[in-house]
């Protein structure tokens, strides 16, 4: 039975003001109903001021992101769309036209991309409504329904935040403060749309009861009917909400207060320009250019700042060393101290020191990962750090003077090991490292051992 899925996904813009109105957009940090004015809580005769030009902005580099084309050149309304809801004093939401279609992300069609306004925080325990909320603006991507299975569409969800995030155009707390509408059928029954989705996981529940329901319902003959649903977090299930609304009954006319917007092909040519490239391309870049394993570059992709420092010290030393580093070490250190690679204090040159003393063998792996926790936590050049924790790495060509002494003063055991006693290959790394003190890294000396031991061979 074919599935098809399709989302709205809802996320704040990252603006210092609201959409209409010059209330600041801090509304979580702040009392109850304090960011408010006339305009953001409806008051009869206010009058909206023109849409934030941030605002549109970041919906301009969300769309171009997205692959969408921007509707530049024609008058783009803005929209009443009329409800009622404690949260909506005005009895309506201001919501723009498409202002953007046509776009594709990993196959997945997008249809079009729209602004529009957060309404208030309504209590239905409480019965009280914060308006702080109201007016913030939001950007909405709709696409279309070629998502076809819970898994695929996780993918999906997934992937769009990371891009959203990318920009720097969403609210940092995008990933839990998205909002989604998904809709859901399976051939031979109606479509359904589930609503109050507010996590990737979320979604990912909703589809797999959803989808188990409609399949339990069209094989003992009872149909599909089109309706809405609620998904209810708590429970991860979703109940019947009301009659499907038709389009007609949100009774949308063009804002008589509002003049439509004017997107300029100058405008779109400039967000163009300071764009980052996005990470699904941008992952495949980093595997072509740097030769890297495709999971290593999802790693090093999933936050921007991790992949700028990734490109910073990859031309410096050997790309599959800095991946591997970055993969495993660097984001395991991340994650335990809950940093975004963002957050780093230390530069991309630190760094890079650190990794040529692992490249050239001057410090252990071991040693490396020591130096590196501590350039997370307290950033500071790796020589000094090296000091700081007592570590004191062997000289350039130490190590190869500490194996020649010991197969120096080790005869017997050399003539064991050409002998094919390879055990003594273990007696002889043992005192290399012990005649460093410890610092040499056994995996190197076992290494320049085994060269030097294949050379003698070569003169017998
Ligand atoms: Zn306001």
């Amino acid at each position: 039975m074919e599935v098809k899925i399709g989302f709205e996904v809802h996320l704040q813009l990252r603006t210092e003001r609201k959409l209409y109105c010059d209330c600041p957009t801090n509304y979580a940090e702040v009392p109850p109903n304090t960011n408010v004015c006339p305009i953001c809580t409806g008051m009869p005769g206010a009058k909206p001021m023109r849409p934030n030009r941030a605002a549109v902005e970041a919906a301009v580099e969300i769309s171009l992101m997205l692959g969408c084309r921007v509707r530049t050149g024609e008058p783009l309304h803005i929209l009443r769309k009329h409800y009622d809801y404690p949260d909506l004093p005005s009895g309506y939401q201001r919501t723009s036209v498409p202002l953007a279609v046509e776009g594709v992300l990993e196959g997945v069609r997008i249809r079009e991309v729209h602004l529009e306004e957060d309404p208030g925080q309504y209590d239905p325990v409480s019965g009280t409504v914060d308006f702080n909320r109201s007016g913030i603006p939001l950007v909405e991507i709709v696409t279309e329904p070629d998502l076809r299975s819970p898994e695929e569409a996780r993918r999906f969800l997934r992937l769009l935040t990371r891009v959203l995030e990318y920009t720097g155009r969403v609210r940092p707390e995008a990933g839990g403060a998205m909002r989604a509408d998904v809709n859901v059928s399976l051939e031979g029954g109606g479509r359904v749309e589930v609503k109050n989705i507010n996590s990737v996981k979320g979604a990912y529940r909703a589809l797999k009861f959803e989808l188990q329901r409609q399949a339990e319902r069209l094989r003992r003959g009872q149909g599909v009917s089109r309706e809405t649903r609620a998904y209810l977090e708590s429970q991860m299930i979703t109940v019947p909400m009301r009659a499907k609304e038709l389009e007609e009954d949100y009774r949308y006319i063009p804002d008589p207060d509002l003049p439509p917007i004017l997107l300029g092909e100058e405008l779109v040519e400039e967000v163009r320009r300071r764009m980052v490239e996005p990470p699904h391309l941008r992952e495949r870049r980093l595997v072509e250019r740097y030769g890297i394993p495709l999971q290593a570059a999802r790693v090093i992709t999933s936050e921007r700042e991790l992949a700028d420092l990734f490109e910073r010290v990859a031309g410096e030393v050997d790309p599959l060393l800095a991946a591997d580093w970055f993969r495993t070490k660097l984001k395991k250190v991340l994650n335990y101290l809950g940093l975004r690679a963002g957050e780093v204090g230390f530069s991309a040159g630190q760094l890079l020191s650190l990794l040529k003393m692992v490249e050239s063998g001057r410090i252990s792996r071991e040693q490396g990962e020591l130096v590196l926790r501590e350039l997370v936590r307290r950033p500071e050049d790796p020589e000094r750090i090296l000091l700081r924790l007592g570590l004191s790495p062997l000289r350039e060509g130490e190590l190869e003077e500490l194996v020649g002494r010991v197969l120096e003063e080790n005869r017997e055991a050399v003539q064991d090991y050409l002998g094919g006693r390879k055990e003594a290959l273990n007696f002889l790394t043992g005192k290399v490292v012990g005649a460093s003190g410890g610092r040499a890294d056994p995996r190197e000396v076992v290494r320049i051992l085994r060269e030097r031991l294949e050379g003698l061979r070569g003169r017998d």
